[in-house]
């Protein structure tokens, strides 16, 4: 409501206004001419508001063709004839002398016709709106309804009397003007209802002309006189009642669509300005004098200079002192200046801090009315990166061509599109030429690749040289990329290293000592050779898992680790360990660690081999043992020889002959025994040193056999002495004392293994080419497991030692050595518990 009906600030606009003054001034003069002739008054007032009525028509009948609003059509051609019965009415008008013979009458009836007339228009003219409604039908249509009241009061004169001299004006006349007062009102309330359809302030005109038509009314029923003072403010409200209606016409019709039309004007000028200063490439406007007038936002933002800074600066200020920069743009002002126009054309420039940029420039040039150039626009456009992007992809194209390494590309077909220099040695193998067709045994090849999208590497031999070819798809152009290589050299070299690598394996397989290498990070073992006991499925196998059948690296100082020596010092190491062979025997080893350092000196690897030393070991143990034997061997008989001989000697003349014979025969007899036992040992060490040397001489074996078993006999009563010796027997050629000394350590063994007595038989049998001599006896027997280390040195088995405290464990070892050196062979059988007999053969004839 308050937009609509802002009465404050229609009085104030309506006061301020020129024309609102002018109106007052009007309005005064009429006023002035109204006291001085009421008629002249009339006529001014009346032709006052027919000029607007017409203007009003005239206006809208010329622009009803961009009235998109009817009711403004409908009230253009209402108001024509309003205003054409207005001026009737006024020519009616008394003291006009027009129609003389009408009197007052007529121009009433005429008034209130017209009145109806506006009345009843202003209530219909807004049905109109949105009707499709012909102008000219409305026209005629109003042009009937006038025939017919004009008719209808001259010719007729059926339209009912208004004023009556002297009676003044009638009752229809005064109800009448209530009755228009009504139609008005009604026509504001039907106006309100579609208030959407006009502008607030055209509405507010209307409003206000129907509202003054209204009061106009009123003021008409008051008056007597048609020259009364009613009459004149109804004539007042009347002229400014058709002005606000004219007031509401031009407005909409002229004021609202030019300024529609000059806002939409500014706006597109607002867009294009906008256009200018936002658009992403750079505007400069350059004079003649080659002096920037205008730049955009852009400009100054892709420089690096304010507005103020860019605006007068000379334009090749801009360019970069190089060939492509301000010498070609001088060179195009040139031309500008005559009128050239430029396209797009690549220019290096300059920004504010020096730094470069490749542009693309556009200028057109601007003329003035006679046809010389005023100015330029310029366009710019910041291609650094296209042109950086251009060059880098010149730099990559070059990259094939540069290739040292072949490059083809290979279309569907099997032509050859495109071949590097480096190619020429394969297209002479394949005798083609670049845009030729590959040989057809390569077609299948290229349909296959491109067929399944997948790199296809293959190999080709040429002149000594051997070529890997690898063929890259490139599916979606459908064609291949062909990339070769020569692997000659690789070739040659993998052979090498598949020859060394032969030869190592060889080597190590060579090796009888287990042979190793050994991760020096996680003790895993590399390499190893069969003798380390590795199978394929130990592979991975730590060497402490192998070696050791341990979980865990050795540690303590009696179990050295090898590796963690070797980390420790970065020098070889040798360490004893206890190993485990695969079958799990346990052996003494002596490992050898060697270690492999990286470029920082770290320890990488460590090569290992071990030595079995458990014989080493076990003969070591043995010699320990043997020197305790050996003294204590050598302790007792000594003992004995010089307690005998001492008695003798302290108790010589207190002792009996006999007794002193026994004494001496004792210590004669540990003599004996004591000089076996050197001559074993002498034996062995000649034997050891391979100075056993046999004295040659024939040998009477019946007597020699004889005279040991005698010696023997001598030496022990327990047992039964059994000799058997074949009736012929041919002397043998011997060394005769290590006969002896054999026959002797037998005897004794028979003797001492003999603890319960029991008969000692010594055979001698003759056979074709030999001699077996041999000696049996009925006493402890030697197990299957133990003869087997008889003649090994220092073996005293267990039983022995239980029987009898004496012995080296010598004796079989020297006899052995000595029957070898006669070239015969020394064997035993024996059951355990039942009696040995040891035989030994001497060779005949050849001696
Ligand atoms: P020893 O000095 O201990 O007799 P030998 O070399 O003569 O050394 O003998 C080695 C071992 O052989 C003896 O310790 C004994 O165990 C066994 N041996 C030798 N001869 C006999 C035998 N006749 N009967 C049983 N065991 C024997």
């Amino acid at each position: 409501m308050n937009n609509v009906f802002s009465w404050p600030e229609i009085i104030r606009k309506l006061l301020w206004r020129p024309v609102t003054i002018a109106g007052a001034f009007i309005i005064l003069a009429l006023y002035v001419s109204s006291v001085y002739n009421y008629l002249l008054f009339h006529s001014i007032a009346e032709l006052f508001s027919i000029i607007v009525a017409f203007a009003i028509f005239i206006i809208i009948w010329n622009s009803r063709r961009f009235l998109d609003n009817n009711y403004f059509i409908a009230i253009g051609i209402a108001y024509f004839f309003i205003g054409g019965l207005d001026l009737v009415h006024t020519l009616a008008y008394s003291g006009m002398g027009v129609f003389p013979e009408y009197g007052a009458n007529l121009p009433t009836q005429l008034w209130i016709s017209a009145r109806y007339l506006q009345a009843i228009s202003l209530l219909i003219a807004p049905f109109f709106i949105g009707r499709r409604i012909k102008s000219n039908t409305m026209f005629f249509g109003y042009a009937l309804v006038i025939s017919l009241i004009l008719t209808s009061i001259f010719y007729w004169d059926i339209f009912p009397a208004s004023f009556i001299e002297n009676s003044g004006l009638t009752p229809f006349k005064k109800i009448s003007e209530y009755i228009i007062s009504v139609i008005l009102l009604a026509s504001i309330f039907v106006m309100y209802r579609k208030r959407r359809e006009f502008d607030a302030k055209v509405l507010r005109l209307l409003f206000g002309a129907i509202i003054l038509t209204i009061c106009a009314e009123l003021a008409f029923t008051f008056y007597v006189s048609v020259y009364g003072l009613s009459n004149l403010i109804g004539h007042f409200l009347k002229i400014i009642s058709f002005y606000l209606i004219y007031k509401a016409i031009v407005e909409t019709t002229i004021v609202k669509p030019f300024n529609l039309l000059f806002r939409n004007l500014k706006h597109s000028e607002e867009q294009y300005q906008d256009l200018y200063e936002e658009a992403p490439n750079a505007y400069f406007s350059v004079g003649i004098d080659g002096r920037i007038r205008q730049a955009n936002r852009r400009a100054t933002e892709l420089f690096g200079f304010s507005r103020y800074e860019l605006v007068g600066r000379p334009i090749f200020d801009l360019y970069a002192d190089t060939p492509n920069g301000k010498v070609k743009a001088q060179g195009f002002f040139k031309g500008f200046l005559d009128g050239e126009e430029i396209h797009n054309e690549e220019l290096e420039m300059r920004r504010a801090d020096g730094s470069k940029l490749w542009a693309n420039l556009s200028v057109r040039p601007i003329f003035d009315k006679e046809g010389r150039v005023v100015a330029s626009r310029s366009e710019v456009l910041d291609i650094t990166e296209y042109k950086q992007a251009e060059e880098e992809i010149n730099r990559l194209a070059k990259f094939p061509s540069e290739n040292p390494n072949s490059v083809l590309r290979i279309a569907r077909n099997g032509t050859i599109l495109y071949a590097n220099k480096a190619s020429s040695i394969l297209l002479n193998k394949w005798k083609r030429k670049v845009g030729q067709k590959l040989p057809e045994d390569w077609q299948e090849l290229i349909s296959e690749v491109l067929d399944t999208g997948l790199i296809k590497n293959t190999e080709v031999g040429w002149r000594n040289h051997i070529y890997s070819l690898d063929f890259a798809p490139i599916v979606e152009e459908g064609y291949i990329n062909v990339y070769g290589l020569d692997i000659t050299e690789r070739k040659q070299a993998d052979e090498r290293i598949k020859q060394q690598k032969q030869l190592l394996e060889i080597t190590l397989e060579s090796l009888t000592h287990p042979f190793y290498v050994v991760n020096a990070d996680n003790y895993i073992i590399e390499i190893a050779n069969s003798a380390a006991g590795m199978s394929e499925k130990t592979a991975d196998v730590k060497c402490y898992e192998l070696t050791h059948k341990s979980g865990k690296p050795c540690s303590g100082t009696r179990h050295l680790c090898p590796l963690k020596e070797v980390k420790k010092s970065k020098k070889a190491v040798t360490v004893e360990h206890i190993h485990y062979s695969v079958d799990g025997k346990k052996m003494n080893v002596e490992v050898h660690g060697f270690p492999v350092l990286d470029k920082e000196g770290n320890v990488m690897l460590m090569i290992t081999y071990y030595l079995d030393i458990t014989e080493r070991k076990q003969l070591d143990q043995l010699k320990d043992e043997f020197i305790g034997l050996v003294s204590h061997e050598l302790r007792s008989p000594l003992t004995v020889i010089t307690g005998a001989v001492n008695t003798v000697l302290a108790e010589g003349s207190r002792l009996s002959a006999e007794e002193t014979h026994q004494l001496l025969l004792d210590a004669s007899h540990e003599a004996d025994s004591l000089a076996g036992l050197l001559n074993n040992l002498l034996e062995l060490s000649r034997a050891q040193a391979g100075r056993l040397f046999i004295r040659a001489e024939l040998v009477n074996l019946r007597k020699m056999l004889r005279d040991s078993v005698e010696e023997i006999r001598r030496q022990s009563s327990a047992h039964r002495f059994v000799l058997e010796i074949p009736g012929k027997l041919p002397d043998v050629t011997a060394d005769k004392l290590r006969l002896e000394r054999i026959l002797n350590n037998l005897l004794e063994n028979a003797v001492k293994y003999s603890p319960d007595g029991g008969e000692i038989r010594v055979s001698v049998k003759l056979e074709k080419e030999r001699l077996v001599i041999s000696v049996s006896d009925q006493g402890i027997g030697i197990s299957k497991i133990d003869q087997a280390k008889l003649f090994k040195p220092f073996q005293r088995l267990e039983d022995a030692r239980i029987h009898s405290t004496k012995g080296l464990g010598l004796g079989l070892l020297v006899c052995q050595r000595l029957v070898e050196s006669h070239g015969g062979q020394i064997w035993v059988e024996s059951k355990h518990g039942q009696g040995s007999t040891f035989f030994f053969t001497l060779p005949l004839g050849k001696q």
